[in-house]
């Protein structure tokens, strides 16, 4: 079993002083070592609770709102299931154009609205800095599920989780995290960077030049004393590389589609490249993936894409808990 510190017991007692009650959950700079240490403890717990009884009632009566102005299917569905294997319940806003939004109503005034009826909200919004705006006008805790191309804070917790489970039995400290792809407009990378310098990683980035990691994003790293290094192609660093973290070229994000269409196909990865990659090593993406990594690739141990999602689901189930006052 890896290594979890200070990991807890459930089923946990209702604790309105407990460390985590009430608290939003904005940014991964929020998080300190230890604190990844517990929730990641949690997070395990949770798993094993799932595998032998499936759905219990830790978070029963308790209501989330689960409000998506961005399209998503991993975060939302997963937040879904997390707070429903807790016995709570959900009210699903994905379609805002359906709601009072498309009336023109200002996400303080839906996020005032919702706190009405539910216990905690979940917000995925285009403009960076939105779950934090909405945080000053919510008495219940905000969970930002990604704010436009700014973070995506319980992406990267389910990110590092997954290191940590996959690989982590040694610790997390030494291992080399490649980041390849749209490292310019993909939140996750953003936060998992910030995040995974809480560990004595070294961090590389491979990306097209016109969409290298921004350079607040690597001056806040470099200011953890974490060594980092740019390559504009994956060769030199891949077998070297114990986790491989790929994104999407983010079309969305494009004003002109003609650079899009110039930076989409820039790296492919498949099983002829990933030849020259460690056997224990793992390759990770946030999905959903389009063409950068190929299906061949799939059945490929190392291929940790699609157990990502499932850490995910144990990770969401330890946040609600927590900032419900149950862990
Ligand atoms: N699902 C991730 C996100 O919402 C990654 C992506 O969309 O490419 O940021």
């Amino acid at each position: 079993m890896p290594n979890h510190p200070a990991s807890p017991h459930l089923p946990f007692g209702e604790n309105k002083h407990a460390e985590w009650y009430g608290k939003d959950i904005l940014s991964v700079r929020q998080f300190t070592r230890q604190d990844l240490g517990y929730i990641f403890g949690v997070a395990h717990e949770m798993r094993g609770m799932v595998e032998r009884v499936g759905t219990f009632d830790l978070l029963k009566g308790k209501i989330l709102a689960n409000l998506f102005y961005e399209p998503s299917t991993r975060t939302s569905s997963s937040f879904t299931s997390a707070m429903e294997r807790l016995g709570g319940s959900v009210i699903p806003i994905n379609e805002v154009r359906y709601s009072s939004v498309s009336k023109g109503e200002s996400l303080p005034d839906t996020v005032r609205t919702l706190e009405c009826y539910a216990d905690v909200i979940v917000l995925r919004h285009p403009e960076v800095g939105s779950a934090a705006l909405a945080a000053q006008f919510a008495r219940k805790p905000v969970i930002n599920a990604g704010d436009g191309i700014g973070e995506h804070p319980t992406q990267a917790l389910l990110d590092t989780f997954t290191i940590f489970e996959e690989l982590g039995v040694g610790g997390m400290d030494g291992l080399t995290v490649t980041m390849l792809g749209d490292l310019k407009y993909g939140r996750t990378v953003h936060s998992l960077a910030r995040l995974l310098s809480l560990y004595k990683v070294k961090l590389n980035y491979v990306s097209p030049d016109i969409l290298r990691m921004p350079a607040e994003v690597m001056e806040e790293v470099a200011g953890k004393g974490i060594v980092q290094h740019e390559y504009p192609i994956l060769d030199t660093i891949l077998p070297e590389s114990d986790v491989l973290y790929v994104t999407r070229v983010q079309k969305e994000r494009f004003e002109n589609p003609d650079e899009y269409e110039k930076v989409k196909d820039a790296f492919v990865i498949n099983p002829q490249i990933m030849q020259a990659a460690k056997k224990n090593m793992i390759v990770m993406h946030p999905l959903p993936r389009v063409s950068e990594i190929s299906i061949e690739f799939d059945d490929d141990p190392r291929a940790a894409y699609f157990r990502q999602m499932e850490y995910g689901l144990y990770v969401r189930m330890a946040l609600l808990a927590m900032v419900l006052g149950k862990a």
